[in-house]
């Protein structure tokens, strides 16, 4: 079905866009880079340096995958190996150049990357950490034991120094290469991390279903971002692979893998600046353990544990100046004046042949448990359909099911004419079905105006490209969509809030604002759980006015509600849940005089219909 876009503005060529402040950073970095070797200058430290350049570019990638997207990976020097095998192979047996091996190693790693994200994001938590760590393992190994290609521990020598014509790189310009290149890595990345990118991200690590529900892909996300962090592994590896002469298959340990993981949460996890300040801290480590210099895999675990526990937030990240990603992206934002908001209805809303929403026979089992039991259920077009029903009567079971959180056991569901029973969640959500949650699922580290934007998600066009390098049509979606998201907010009284962290409201807000996120996204049909639930009678007030002012608009919505004042006041039809079935349907004068549902009600250990919380 169409669903309402944005005008697209006439693209301007994909010029980048640089704010004086980020150029300014920019050229400082440079200054730095190009005075420390002139500083130091003996092959001692350059070497340091080097090394330094090179893992800075694989924590500035598992900063992206761990710190935003809260994905763990404890096997990136797996992604590092390939990526020098691969380019000194290639100079070696196939006598490419080092730039040939450039292009192609981390696009190998990128690949390997891609392989083993699909099925290890299947699998949460320790088991990931499991899989990515023995994926470490596996390459080492096949690097230490596999002779014939590698060398084995006894490794490939005669490794040429890379070249331009007769410019041969010594350590200095090698130094320089590798630092500008990180450098020049750091910049694309603060790009995305800044753009709708970099929020994403971050909404998939706090809540990952809510994201799903808002039309988010998560799974390819995540794979996208593995991938992206390979990338990057594996061009550090190209680095590390043509550094010396030699290369043994010493430099992709575990320990290697662990050094990064401590970077990288000793810096500052979903930090700018993070990977910098850990980068450093990590080289500065054998030095300051300087007798144990032998024994690294200890003295890193050792630090990482240590760090987890006093200083979980990194060292950028405890310093509080930063306050994550928030002040950065206020900056970014600049509130551009507000572009007001009305309701406005897709064409499928507003068509009037058949339902807009139809479940037939729909079972859903946990276990033993029938949660829904042959559910039924109609929703026609531009009305208030409320559901009501006592506790566990399987009602946010019923939303779970039709917004693809769970597939039912059995039975259809049809939203506009077409099944969407077996769609994942986010295909739904894209189908126009966008719902709340009866706990507030908030991205609760995003401003309140970058909630209300993942809900432009499936509506913004501007892809990787764009936001990698900043072009001004990028700039320009963005700025619209902040303008579109703070007329929403205005529409919900919440436009004074906008720039604050979602997770600093107060309950009652929060359940608006979630509403004002699903409506953002432009929904054929708003669904939402208990809206009202948990809030005081004030709040209660302010989100019966907006529903009242949406109904007024035609926008098509079920309701989960308690208040059974609300649900007269407010619902076209209703329909009652008492044991995952329906036991009555109707308007709400004829529900709530039903007697079976006064029946299911007084069953409760207090009162009546209308009073009282049901059981
Ligand atoms: P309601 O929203 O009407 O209060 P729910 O849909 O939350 O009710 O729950 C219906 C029944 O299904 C309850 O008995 C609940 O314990 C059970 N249930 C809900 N979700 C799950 C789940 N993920 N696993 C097992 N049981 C569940
Ligand atoms: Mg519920």
């Amino acid at each position: 079905m169409a669903r309402p876009a944005w005008s697209e503005p006439a693209l301007p060529l994909p010029v980048l866009s640089v704010s004086r402040a980020a150029l300014l950073r920019f050229l400082l970095a440079a200054l730095v880079i190009a005075l420390l070797p002139l500083l130091f200058d003996n092959p001692y430290y350059l070497t340091i340096f080097q090394g330094m350049a090179i893992t800075y570019l694989v924590v500035l990638g598992l900063n992206l995958l761990m710190g935003y997207t809260g994905v763990a990976s404890f096997g990136q020097a797996g992604f590092v190996a390939i990526g020098a095998y691969v380019a000194v192979l290639l100079t070696k047996r196939l006598d490419q150049s080092f730039w040939v091996g450039l292009l192609v190693g981390p696009l190998a790693a990128a690949l390997a990357g891609t392989l083993l994200a699909v099925p290890a994001l299947r699998v949460r938590g320790p088991f990931l950490v499991m899989i990515t760590a023995a994926f470490g393992l596996v390459v080492w190994q096949v690097a230490n034991t596999w002779a014939p290609v590698t060398g084995g521990p006894m490794g490939i020598s005669g490794i040429p120094r890379p070249a331009i014509g007769d410019f041969r790189f010594d350590a200095r310009a090698y130094f320089y290469l590798v630092a500008f290149t990180a450098l020049l890595a750091h910049a694309l990345i603060s790009n995305l991390i800044g753009s709708r990118w970099g929020r994403t991200l971050v909404a998939i690590r706090d809540a990952p279903t809510a994201a799903a529900s808002l039309g988010v892909n998560v799974a390819l996300w995540k794979v996208g971002v593995f991938t992206l962090s390979a990338y990057l592994a594996g061009l550090a590896g190209v680095f590390a692979g043509f550094r010396n002469p030699f290369l043994n298959s010493d430099s992709f340990r575990v320990a290697e893998s662990l050094g990064y993981l401590l970077a990288a949460v000793l810096g500052g996890l979903g930090t700018v600046y993070g990977p910098v300040v850990g980068t450093v801290v990590l080289a500065a480590i054998p030095h300051v353990f300087a007798p144990l210099y032998d024994h690294q895999l200890l003295v890193r675990g050792a630090l990482l544990v240590v760090t987890m526990l006093v200083l979980p937030r990194g060292i950028v990240g405890s310093l509080g100046t930063f306050r994550g990603l928030a002040a950065r992206l206020t900056g970014r934002l600049q509130a551009p004046p507000a572009i007001p908001w009305a309701p406005a209805l897709p064409p499928a809303a507003t068509a009037a042949n058949g339902p807009l929403l139809e479940s037939r026979k729909v079972t859903m089992l946990f276990g033993g448990l029938r949660a829904l039991d042959g559910v039924d259920l109609t929703i026609a077009a531009r009305q208030i359909h409320g559901l009501i029903g006592p506790n566990g009567s399987g009602k946010t079971t019923l939303v779970n099911v039709i917004s693809g959180i769970y597939r039912p056991t059995s039975g259809s569901v049809v939203l506009a004419g077409r099944p969407i029973d077996q769609l994942p969640a986010h295909a739904i959500a894209r189908r126009g079905l966008v719902r709340t949650f009866q706990t507030p699922n908030l991205f609760r580290d995003l401003l309140v105006i970058e909630n209300v934007l993942v809900g432009f998600h499936t509506h913004l066009r501007r892809g990787f490209a764009h936001h990698l390098l900043r072009t001004r049509a990028a700039i320009a979606e963005e700025r619209e969509a902040a303008a579109r998201a703070l007329g929403l907010l205005e529409y919900f009284g919440l436009a004074d809030r906008a720039f604050v962290p979602a997770g600093s409201l107060p309950y009652g807000l929060q359940k608006l604002l979630e509403i004002a996120r699903c409506l953002a996204a432009g929904p054929v049909l708003l669904v939402l759980d208990e809206p009202a639930g948990g809030t005081n009678p004030a709040e209660v007030e302010r989100v019966v006015a907006i529903l009242n002012r949406l109904r007024e608009a035609g926008v098509s919505v079920l309701v989960i509600e308690h208040h059974m004042d609300v649900i007269e006041a407010l619902c076209q039809r209703v329909t009652v849940l008492d044991f995952g079935r329906v036991i009555a349907e109707g308007t709400p004068q004829q529900v709530l005089t039903d007697p079976r549902v006064i029946e299911a009600y007084l069953g409760a250990p207090v009162g009546g219909v209308g009073e009282v919380a049901p059981r």
